[in-house]
Parts: C-alpha cells; structure tokens; sequence
C-alpha cells in the first residue's frame, strides 16, 4: 500500500520535460482555423446565405429555412475538408458544465446505403432526451423533451472530429434549462437599456456590448500522484493533508520562472486555445506552488462566456496529454491561496466608446460617470444577489474563509475616482463648459488625468474594483459558469439604466435642462449608493461589522445565500426584463440547493472513508509498532528503565490513541447527521441541514488527521503529501 505514494512520486520525479518547441506555425496564422468565422462563412456561402447570416449575428434576425440549408450545406463541407465526421449540439445545462451528444453526418440513402448529410433544421434545432439534466423540477420525466436550438452569434467549432453548434437549451414549456439562454436575454436588456441612455449623450449609439476578460486561475498536479488521492479525484480538492513546511510564505512563485513541463502544456494549450478562436494573451505563476492563470483578451460577452467553456475542458484534455490533472476547484488545499477567475466587465457602444472609460471632453466625462453611478447603484441594489450568483459548494471555500474575495460585496474605485464623485455629489453648479472643450466642467468636476486609465492604484481584497475602464467582478469560482455571475450582472445594471432613464426624463418633464436633470439624479445616486463603496480591507473583522451596520448582505451559509435570488425585488427585476420568470428562478433554486447537497455528500462520504478505512488503520499499524518496541524494550531492560526511555513513544501512543478515537467518534456523528439529513425532501432545508450539520463537521475530524499525518512514520503513510502534490 505505501508502495503506491513512493511509486506515483518516483514516477513523477522521473518525467522528464523535452525541450518546450515553437509552434510550427504563426500563431496569427493558426487563430480560429477550427472556427467557422466570417471569413469562412465569406469562402463557403453563397451570398445570398452569408448576407442572411450576418444579419442574424448582427441584428437577431430571424434565420429562415431555406437559408438555414444552405449555411448548413456550406458548414458541412468545410467541416469535411477537416476531416470531420461528426456534429453536436453543443450546451451549457445547469451542471456547470457543457454537455454534446455527437450524431454522425450519416444517414441511410434509401438505396441500401448511406450517404452523409447535414440539413438544415439539424443545424437549427434538436431534440435531445435530456431527462437527466437538472432542471428542478420544470420537466417531468414523462415530459422529457427539450430542445436545443443555435446561437448564430457564438460561431460553429470543431472539437476533434465533431462540429459543434452553440446552442441555448429550453424545455418544451419554454423555460430556460441552461445558462446561455438568460445570458442571451440579459445582454439584449442591458443592451437596450443602455442605448436609451448613451442616446443623451450622443443620439448616433446604436449597439451596446458588453464585454468580458476572464482571468482564468488553477492548479496542475502530476497525474500519477493525483491519482493516489481519492479525495481530489472524487471532490476535486483534498480533504486532508498538512500543510507542507514551505508553502507561499516565501512568495517566490507569483510571476516566477515557469517550470518547463509546465511551460510543454501551456504551449501546447495555448496553439488548441488559438485555433478555436479564443485569444488566450497572458500566462504566469500565480501565487500559490503549482497554482497558474491563464487570460484571453476581452471579447463580446457571450462569447468569452464561452470560450472560457472551450477553454476549462481543453484544460483537462491537454492536462492529461501531458501527465497533469488541472484542478480547477476553488480551494484544493487548505493554507495556501485558492483559485478564482476574475471577470473584466465592461460595457461599449457600436461608436466605439468604452462607457467605464473616462474621456477627453466634460460631455464625455459625465457619460462616464453616469455609467459608473449606475453600475454602483445596481451592485449596490443587488449586493445579495450578485453573492448568490458566484456563490456554490466549492467557491464557499474562498468566500470569507480570509482571503480574496470576502463574503460581502462592496466596490473599490480607488481615490481619484472616488473624489471624482465626492466633487459631483458636492457641486451646485449645473451649468456646463460647451461640449466638445477640453476645459473641466464649470460644475465642479475636475479634469479626469490620463493616469486613470493605467489603473494605478489596486485593492487586491475588493470584489467589485474599478480598474481603469472596465470593473473587476475578483468573486467568481475558477469552476463557475461565468454566465451565472454575468446574467445577474448585466441584468441588475439594465434596470438600474432603466430606472436612471425614468428619473432623469421626470425632471425633464417638469422643465429641467436635460445636463442638469441628469447631474440632479447622479448626485442622488452618489449619496444612495454609498454603502457599497469600501475603500479599506475587505479581510478585517472591522470590515463586517460596519458592512452589516450598512445593511450590506453578510450572510455565508451557501443555502440561505441562494435565497437572494427568489427575494421579491429580484423577482421582479429578472421579470421586468425578460430574462428569468419567477418559476425557472425557482427551478434554478432547486437545482441549487440540490447540488450543493450532492456535493457535501460526497465529501462526507469520502471523507468518512478514508478517515476508516486508510487514515486509522495506518495510524493503529504504526501505533502497534511502537507499542511492541516498548515491551521488548521492557523485556530487555525492566521497566522501570524502558519507560523512562520511551517517554517519548509513550506519548505518540497516546496522542494516537485519543486522536483515532476523536476521529471514528466524530465520522460515525457525521454518518448520523447525514442519515437525518436524507430524511429531508425538501432541498432547501436539506441543504440547510447539510451545511449545518454535515459540513460543519469536517474541519474537526481533519485537523486531528493532519496532526496524526505529523506523527506516523512516513513511510507508512500512503496518501500522497501537500509537498508531493504541489512540488512535482
Ligand atoms: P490583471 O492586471 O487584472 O491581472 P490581466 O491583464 O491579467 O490583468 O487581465 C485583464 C483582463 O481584462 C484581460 O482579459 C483583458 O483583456 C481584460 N480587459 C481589459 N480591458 C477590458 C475592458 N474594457 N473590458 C473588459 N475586459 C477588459
Ligand atoms: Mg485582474
């Protein structure tokens, strides 16, 4: 058995890196060569079809039939010429996760034989028999059906030999069962919303975007060695371990030299990320040992959300080509950094203008500080709900256990940004220098300097932190959908717009100049929304207090975090703009609390195992030997002397003892709290119970196995160590 742990390390000592080599070709060359992008569709469409297509992308129109043949006829044949075979419906369920169903280009010919075909309505729709995806409740299983049907504005890929389709994924009924569908429906909210707005600024907007830069983090750990650890091959983090003598104390691993067989995966990774379109752009060692990010240039939204989808399973695929398992849960391992996944959220029109970006002229600077007030004032608004929206089982690890983010959500936007708004909230003047001149407004609001944009100062510790021209949602699990997080987001940020329009527009109504109505509501705003913003160290003690004092949401409890979602107002604020009803919220709370029960419980249970059945026996064996060597010892010198001299072992004796009882005592409570937990039907009490009474026993149990892992001889000792997991 303990041959294992020295066999796996041996082995992963023994890899050698061969030498990391160039890609053989330009990378600008290789960029989105397994992407059916405009160019492609230029090259492989009739014009008739490609004009259509493009006005789909572009404009959501509707995608006619007839078209809808040719675009597949054209996808097919270029599909073929790269050797591809297979196609899928490729969605994004209520796992988290992604999910394809691959059909052959095969069908029969009705000549006795087959001949390949790819029709239209396949490309558009399917209907896959997806009984077995969460769904909470909206289909029954003698309902099964529902149906998958394209996205046209995230392009077609090619995954090995399958073409794969993005597509939203709904029951019969109509409910959303996935999250690119309220994502979808949230980006044109925020889009319409925001072209109101823009609008008085310049009439000419057209299109509002929102985009997204996901900052991707995670762990690579030897294959081998991983695999000696059932914790992290069935939870995806290690239920036990003591920390190693050196972790990131030294921080010597942020930004320091990439290990070369690390360096073979990232290029290897980063050549496949290319040629499925996604712009992957930085890479470097993130704090903790064998932690590392990786971070593709901003794009549309949808797309990022995506390509971050894309990314997470290539991850896994080329991990394994080369030996690793990538972790990409939050906490792997207790005592050392975590993982998260840092969303650069940004909003921008068709003209070209960031809206979180500062400008030149004070017309420009007002347009940015309304789209600031805004945003502020809908995170401000939605603080518990933008928690529940990154919140699940594993990031709850991260969130409030002292390290980036903290449980509550609060906004940082550094000092000139926050004097920027001081300085409106204080001014009277409402009159304004002549659009288009450089000077400050006469109003009071100082010139924004260049320097803004190099975002200078930072907050490591703030969620939700202004950086320059776009916010920094810092939140969000390295495992997350970032769509969860994005459809409340932008969401929350379109009815803030909505309601700014309705305000601003009143006092225009009661004869206000259009400049002054809307400094009037912008100066109400600052003074409204100023519980949310924090300056000082979203860690401390003090911190929760005074966030509680200013009725920010503190909850931590993941169960009753979920709640948020189903408070009145924000009901309402999904319903009002066409993104979720109140019954698919409800749904999505069931699967919710579902999966966070199922999560526990399989923490619990393989926590339980290997506390029985690897951890006592091995510390009994070891204790057994100890104690044999004292009575030889006593059968030698008498004893009165053995005793003397094996104070010491007498004592690990001891401590073994206490510390194998403390352990079964404690895991056959925990057994019992489970049992009494499955009693419950309904999920959010269950999750409640299992958080509360299930969850909460874990820490217990693996302190006092760390400590036993500090006194057993280690060449008994099978599982492999944090040094072993994080050093090779
Ligand atoms: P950091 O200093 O925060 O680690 P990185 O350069 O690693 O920054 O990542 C920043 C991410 O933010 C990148 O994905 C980048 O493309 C993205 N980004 C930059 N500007 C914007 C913007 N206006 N909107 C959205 N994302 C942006
Ligand atoms: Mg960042």
């Amino acid at each position: 058995m303990s041959e294992t742990r020295f066999k796996v390390v041996e082995k992963a000592l023994s890899k050698k890196p061969s030498t990391v080599k160039a890609p053989e070709e330009r990378m600008d060359r290789l960029y989105a060569k397994h992407v059916f992008d405009r160019e492609k569709m230029f090259r492989y469409l009739p014009k008739d079809a490609y004009d259509a297509l493009v006005d789909v992308i572009d404009n959501g129109a509707p995608l006619d039939r007839c078209i809808a043949n040719s675009v597949a006829a054209g996808m097919k044949q270029w599909a073929t010429e790269m050797g591809v075979t297979h196609y899928t419906h490729w969605f994004q369920p209520l796992t988290g996760g992604t999910a394809e169903k691959h059909e052959s280009f095969i069908e029969y010919n009705r000549k006795g034989g087959v001949l390949e075909e790819f029709e239209g309505k396949v490309l558009i729709q399917q209907e896959p028999d997806a009984s077995s995806f969460p769904n909470g409740g909206i289909r029954n299983t003698f309902e099964a059906r529902g149906y998958t049907a394209w996205d046209a504005s995230s392009p077609v890929f090619i995954m090995d030999d399958t073409l794969c389709i993005p597509t939203i994924f709904i029951s019969y009924t109509g409910e959303s069962l996935d999250y690119k569908a309220p994502l979808l429906r949230a980006l044109r909210a925020v889009d319409m919303a925001a072209i109101d707005v823009c609008r008085y600024f310049d009439p000419s907007v057209k299109k509002v975007k929102a985009f997204l830069g996901i900052e991707q983090e995670y762990f690579l750990v030897d294959e081998g060695i991983a695999g000696a650890r059932p914790d992290l091959l069935l939870t995806g983090r290690t239920l036990m371990g003591h920390e190693a003598a050196k972790n990131q104390q030294l921080e010597d691993h942020y930004f320091g030299s990439i290990p070369q067989r690390v360096m073979e995966f990232m290029k290897d990774l980063e050549i496949r990320a290319v040629e499925l379109g996604i712009p992957v752009k930085t890479r470097h060692n993130e704090v903790a040992p064998g932690q590392f990010e990786l971070a593709p240039i901003y794009e549309e939204c949808n797309l990022a959300v995506d390509h971050n989808m894309i990314l997470m399973s290539l991850m896994r695929n080329v991990a394994a080509e080369h030996g690793f398992r990538v972790l990409l849960h939050e906490k792997p391992f207790k005592g050392i950094n975590g993982s998260g996944k840092h969303c650069n959220w940004s909003l921008g029109t068709d003209t070209g203008v960031l809206l979180f970006g500062p400008g030149k002229t004070p017309i420009e600077n007002l347009r940015f500080i309304t789209f600031v007030v805004n945003a502020l004032m809908a995170v401000y608004h939605h603080n518990g709900l933008l928690k529940a929206s990154i919140m699940s089982a594993t990031n709850a690890h991260r969130l409030g256990a002292n390290e980036a983010p903290p449980a509550i959500i609060s906004s940082f936007l550094g000092k000139q940004l926050s004097s920027m708004l001081d300085a409106v909230e204080n001014s009277t003047d409402d009159s304004i220098a002549g659009s288009g001149e450089k000077r400050g407004l006469s109003m009071d609001i100082p010139q924004i300097p260049e320097i803004m944009i190099d975002n200078t100062d930072r907050n490591r510790t703030s969620p939700f932190a202004f950086t320059g021209n776009r916010f920094e949602f810092r939140a969000v699990g390295s495992e997350a959908n970032t769509a969860a997080a994005m459809i409340v987001l932008n969401t929350a940020v379109a009815e803030q717009l909505v309601q700014f329009k309705q305000d601003v527009d009143a006092l225009m109504a009661e004869g206000q100049a259009q400049q002054s109505a809307i400094l009037t509501v912008l100066r109400k705003y600052i003074k409204e929304c100023k519980p949310i913003r924090f300056e000082g160290n979203g860690y401390s003690d003090e911190w929760k207090e005074e966030a509680l004092k200013r009725g920010l949401d503190c909850e931590t409890s993941c169960p009753l975090i979920f709640d948020a979602y189903l408070k009145p107002e924000s009901v309402r604020m999904f319903e009002k703009a066409g993104v979720m009803t109140r019954k698919e919220l409800e749904a999505r709370n069931e699967v919710k609390w579902e999966t966070y029960t199922k999560k526990i419980q399989i923490e619990a249970r393989v926590l339980g195992d290997l506390a029985i059945n690897h951890i006592i026996p091995i510390a009994i064996e070891y204790q057994s030997k100890l104690i044999d060597n004292v009575y030889k010892l006593i059968a030698i010198m008498g004893e009165e002397k053995a005793k003397a001299l094996s104070a010491e072992n007498l004592r690990v004796i001891e401590e073994i003892a206490e510390r194998t009882a403390f352990i079964s005592e404690h895991v056959t409570a925990m057994v019992e709290a489970r049992k009494s937990a499955n009693k419950i039907t309904e999920e959010r009490a269950k999750a409640i119970a299992y958080h509360d009474t299930v969850a909460s026993c874990f820490d217990e149990i693996r302190y006092h196995i760390d400590k036993l892992e500090l006194v057993v001889d280690d060449r008994m000792w099978t599982l492999p160590k944090y040094r072993e997991l994080l050093y090779i």
